[in-house]
């Protein structure tokens, strides 16, 4: 493929922890990469990181959970591109709490910023991606959403959600040569976890069979694959990346 039809790849949450090691890693694999994340100084950082290292992005600052603006944001890029090869949708929050005394405004962030977005923006790049008979969406979900999670309903719920609506597209845009998978992190150390207490992490350390809690590399690599051009007869299908935590 030459350097003009690049393929083009949009991350979000591209500002750091996962997203970013995502971004890095799709850069490395040749895409165009289009970093996607509310802040948009710390995307220009990891743009000018990617560039150092020979690779090509962009930025575009966007906020998911706001889906007009988000379903235009991808359309943009498309337009700006000429194309939309590689959708991976990646950021999310928590709002944990107990089931019981949550309350419907962190219900409802949750679902909107981690299952509603995906659905928007698989919407908005599919028209793309049919056009260029290519495309590769990749939703980043949880070992919670795989096996559940005492005080996170809402994030498990979401999680839960981006496999059903990953199959669900994986059948309505198959035949189209369009994949869609979903990648379940389990234990991976960035921001979203740091201040979790530390009788927590070690609980979780005891159940990872491998000994060590993942990096945004561990879980790039497997975004790595399912974006790729020789994993088009892989959809529908979720990855667990846990270091053997779950075996679900
Ligand atoms: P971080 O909290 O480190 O980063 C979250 C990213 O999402 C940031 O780039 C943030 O950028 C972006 N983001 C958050 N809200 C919005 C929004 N409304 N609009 C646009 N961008 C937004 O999270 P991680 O890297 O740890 O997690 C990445 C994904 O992996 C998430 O979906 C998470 O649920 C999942 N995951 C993480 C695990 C872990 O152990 N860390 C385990 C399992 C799954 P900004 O604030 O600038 O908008």
């Amino acid at each position: 493929m030459t350097e003009n039809a690049k393929r083009v790849a949009v991350v979000t949450g591209a500002s750091r922890g996962i997203g970013r090691s995502i971004a890095q890693r799709l850069a490395k694999d040749g895409r165009h990469v289009v970093l996607v994340a509310r802040t948009e100084s710390a995307l220009n950082d990891v743009k000018h990181g990617i560039e150092a290292n020979g690779g090509s992005a962009s930025v575009l600052a966007a906020d998911i959970a706001d889906p007009k603006a988000f379903a235009s944001a991808i359309e943009k890029i498309a337009e700006t591109h000429g194309r939309l090869d590689i959708l991976v949708n990646n950021a999310g929050i928590t709002k944990d709490g107990l089931a019981l005394r949550m309350s419907d405004e962190d219900w409802n962030a949750v679902i909107g910023t981690n299952l509603t977005s995906a659905f928007v923006a698989i919407r908005a790049a599919a028209r793309a991606m049919m056009k260029g008979k290519f495309g590769r969406i990749v939703n980043i979900s949880s070992t919670s959403g795989v096996v559940g999670n005492a005080g996170q309903a809402n994030y498990a719920a979401a999680k839960s959600g981006l496999m059903g609506l990953s199959k669900s597209i994986a059948r309505e845009l198959g035949g189209k040569n369009i994949t869609c998978n979903v990648v379940a992190p389990g234990y991976i150390e960035t921001d979203m976890t740091q201040n979790l207490p530390q009788q927590v992490k070690d609980h979780v350390m005891g159940m990872i069979a491998v000994k060590r809690f993942g990096t945004g590399e561990d879980i790039a690599a497997a975004v790595s694959y399912a974006t790729s051009d020789e994993a088009g007869f892989f959809t529908g299908q979720t990855i667990v990346v846990d270091g053997g935590m779950t075996m679900a």
